[in-house]
């Protein structure tokens, strides 16, 4: 009999674990996803739902009895609670590693701890701390809040004196670090697994392109030598080595002026710079996340074709219901993520354009450019 997979979290990361385990019904019988939109989009995909918020108690308990087997598409969970049901169910990613991600400066400590690169920081306690601690580091600089953040809400730049003050109470006492700005020439990721055996598999360094704070585009693979995607690679093996949860995981890393390695962050989940291995690789990372957490052999992380994925994002101006999203090109897929309505810069879907004709990446990215202007997200009541 397979088991009884809960999710923290219905959205398109819950909907695509929700189809990649429905592809395994051996192994998992049922998925249950906690969410408090109605009908998420996992619950469109056939997962079971418990409507609550992702932080309320009762509702993480029930659906901790419910399951065998628990995990999550968001890092904002509450971690305490979580430990508070770990004898009811098996937990993956664990939640002390949870805790020590969700909270970005214990996080970027524990890197250091272990000789990770991480661009320097300091705990922010004032404003006065933070007056005195800039000089450290000199501007630009970014302040950056410890829990929470996403989509780069919880950072600002200071670019000089009198940005100081107004930046500070922006977070209204939330709790804060100060972080040395990195003049990074590209943005990469790397996916990973490790599975509750302790084996680890990561997949090939890829660039990310982001616009206004958010991932735009991911192009798999990024345009580095062998050696820094080698470099990447060591420093997420070592990333995996020592957070020790099990799951997929995203490591966002900076690539310096100097090619060296940094990391930015860790989310403990699949992440949306993953989603061209739906077709660019033999295991797509929703399937390696369970079969992480499953405790079975982790899948082919090769990347069988040069990929790039393009985010649908909700225009600026408008929000409500809006026309059905069309894409008709060779070797294009098209993945919406039944989001009833649009909002500013909302997430509601994903392209990958796949070189399956050995396409090299200049190429795909003129084809993701005209695929890219054709498509508008309109209002449904627009004639
Ligand atoms: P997301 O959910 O999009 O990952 P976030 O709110 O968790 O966002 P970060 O990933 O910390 O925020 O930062 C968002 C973006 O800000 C980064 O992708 C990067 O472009 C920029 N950034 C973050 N830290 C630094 C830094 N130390 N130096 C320069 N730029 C940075
Ligand atoms: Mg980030």
């Amino acid at each position: 009999m397979g088991k009884v997979l809960g999710i923290i979290g219905g959205g398109q990361l819950g909907m695509m674990l929700t189809e990649a385990a429905k592809k395994m019904p051996e192994k998992i019988s049922k998925i249950i996803v906690l969410d408090p939109t109605l009908n998420c989009p996992a619950a469109k995909v056939g997962a079971q739902q418990i409507v609550a918020s992702f932080k309320d108690e009762n509702a993480i308990v029930d659906l901790a009895n419910q399951s065998d087997i628990l995990t999550y598409e968001i890092e904002s969970g509450n971690s305490k609670v979580l430990k508070s049901v770990e004898d009811k169910v098996e937990i993956n990613p664990s939640p002390e590693t949870l805790q020590i991600i969700q909270d970005k400066l214990i996080q970027k400590k524990i890197l250091a701890e272990n000789n990770i690169p991480v661009a320097d920081f300091f705990e922010i306690e004032s404003l006065s701390d933070l007056k005195n601690k800039i000089p450290n580091f000199g501007f630009p600089v970014l302040l950056k809040v410890r829990r929470d953040a996403y989509d780069g809400r919880g950072n600002i730049k200071i670019n000089s004196e009198s940005e100081i003050k107004s930046a500070y109470d922006s977070f209204d006492g939330k709790s804060l670090f100060l972080e040395k700005f990195i003049d990074f020439k590209m943005e990469v990721s790397v996916i990973a697994a490790r599975n509750t055996k302790g084996e680890i598999a990561t997949y090939p360094l890829v660039e990310n392109i982001h616009e206004e704070n958010i991932l735009r585009m991911t192009i798999a693979p990024a345009r580095v030598s062998s050696a820094i995607s080698e470099k990447a690679k060591q420093v997420a093996i070592r990333t995996m080595e020592v957070l020790k949860g099990a799951g997929v995981f995203g490591i966002e890393m900076f690539v310096t002026e100097n090619n060296d390695i940094m990391i930015n962050e860790i989310a403990p989940r699949v992440h949306n710079s993953g989603h061209h291995t739906l077709q660019s690789s033999k295991t797509t990372q929703f399937e390696q996340h369970l079969r992480a957490i499953l405790g079975l052999e982790l899948g082919n992380t090769e990347l069988v074709y040069h990929t790039i994925m393009y985010n649908i994002l909700g225009p600026k101006d408008f929000t409500g219901k809006y026309k059905p999203v069309k894409i008709e090109s060779d070797n294009v897929f098209l993945k919406m993520y039944g989001k009833e309505e649009s909002k500013p810069k909302r997430k509601l879907g994903h392209f990958n354009v796949v070189g399956r004709n050995n396409e090299n990446v200049d190429h795909l990215l003129e084809r993701v450019n005209k695929i890219k202007n054709s498509i508008q997200i309109v209002s449904i009541n627009n004639s």
